[in-house]
């Protein structure tokens, strides 16, 4: 086996497959138009970007293309949704809804308006798995609540929100309800109507598509304010010159991943991560599963606490072995905060530090996932055997 090359990050970002990358040459050079332009090169432009709105949109069941709008990818449909509604109804009220456990694209920005236009924001607690309560939300409505807006699946520790639940309660509240569903599309269904939604995120860099493209779907009728001002693109809800190969791109991905064969490996990555999960809690003790088991985990997600070590530590005695796998978020790592999720589920700071994300794809065989399991626990006995904190 190739030591070098385990990559087991694919929350953080996956590659663009090869036929998304072959649909999306052409639009670099040949028809590099500008979909705005009344020429022939621009039509050929405009129709890809037509089509890309329709499979958006068709892949939602949105009722229609209009609905959908291309942004630069999840952080800025997040900040487009959130201080786009928020902005639209703070007449209304200034009261937005959201999770502890949301990606900083939308904690972040609730913070951005709380401390700079004044809005009020509640974060609902998670329990022990990281599920928000339906009760809790029902509680925490106010007649001045103009927005709620809670994740569809966590990025770090996997778990999968009630979110037809929770977006029946906004509507029948009369609240608008965005959810980010960056980490769902592609591997969960995600149907804006099941789920009653008014607002969806998703980026394309997360499903082997490029970087740098994703959509927010946005339910016709639902006030939106542009967060980005110039041209009349994307019927004046995000100015600037589309990115054309890249909402190609995202379109051909969506595409890659309807494909049946595709589909159906979904349950050999669910067989894969579960048989890391059932050996680690039976080879290494000390060691804490966060998020939940069962259907109600995105597929892929694997996420433990070790105690007595350090992620960072972990990761690099993983990487000199060639596997690739993170500790917190991409984002947080670096910094020497513990995650802001585990903290949540009720983990220590000390316990917090010490997790170990493995993320995985179709490209992930079992054979990578057996090697990984050999050395994880040589590791784990070699930290620990230097850690002052331990006595096992
Ligand atoms: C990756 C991610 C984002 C950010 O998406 P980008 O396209 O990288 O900006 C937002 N939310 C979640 C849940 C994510 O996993």
């Amino acid at each position: 086996m190739d030591e070098k090359s385990i990559y087991f990050d694919h929350a953080a970002t996956t590659p663009v497959a090869p036929e998304v990358k072959e649909e999306m040459d052409p639009y670099f050079d040949k028809y590099f138009g500008n979909p705005s332009s009344l020429y022939s090169l621009a039509m050929d432009s405009s129709r890809a970007v037509t089509r890309a709105r329709e499979k958006v949109a068709d892949f939602l069941g949105a009722d229609n293309e209009r609905e959908i709008i291309f942004t630069s990818g999840g952080t800025e449909s997040d900040n487009l949704a959130v201080k786009g509604t928020a902005m639209a109804l703070k007449d209304k009220g200034k009261h937005i809804i959201t999770s502890e456990i949301e990606h900083h694209a939308v904690l972040h920005t609730c913070q951005y308006l709380e401390d700079n236009l004044d809005f009020e924001v509640t974060y609902l607690p998670v329990d022990d798995e990281g599920f928000v309560d339906p009760q809790d939300l029902k509680k925490a409505i106010r007649p001045d609540t103009v927005l709620i807006t809670i994740m569809m699946a966590n990025n770090e520790i996997g778990t999968i929100q009630p979110i037809a639940k929770l977006g029946q309660i906004a509507h029948s509240n009369d609240i608008i309800f965005h959810t980010d569903a960056v980490q769902s599309v592609a591997k969960v269904p995600v149907d804006v109507d099941d789920l009653n939604v008014d607002l969806l995120s998703l980026s394309a860099h997360k499903f082997n598509g490029p970087k740098g493209i994703g959509a927010l779907y946005v339910r016709q009728g639902t006030k939106l304010l542009p967060q980005m001002q110039g041209g009349a693109q994307e019927k004046k809800r995000r100015a600037g010159t589309e990115n054309v190969p890249g909402i190609v791109g995202l379109r051909a991905a969506l595409e890659l991943n309807e494909k049946k064969e595709r589909q159906e490996d979904i349950q050999r990555i669910i067989y894969l991560r579960d048989k890391i999960i059932n050996k680690i809690e039976d080879n290494i003790d000390a060691s804490i599963l966060n998020g939940p088991r069962g259907d109600k985990r995105l597929p892929g997600n694997v996420n433990f606490c070790f105690r007595y070590i350090e992620g960072e530590s972990m990761l690099l005695n993983l990487d000199m072995k060639g596997i690739a796998a993170s500790s917190g978020s991409a984002c947080t790592s670096g910094s020497l905060e513990p995650s802001h999720v585990l903290l949540a589920l009720g983990r220590s700071h000390e316990v917090a530090h010490g997790s170990l994300r493995v993320s995985l794809n179709h490209s992930n065989t079992e054979k990578e996932v057996d090697y990984f399991l050999e050395e994880l626990p040589k590791i784990v006995d070699k930290l620990r055997d230097m850690s002052p904190l331990y006595e096992g």
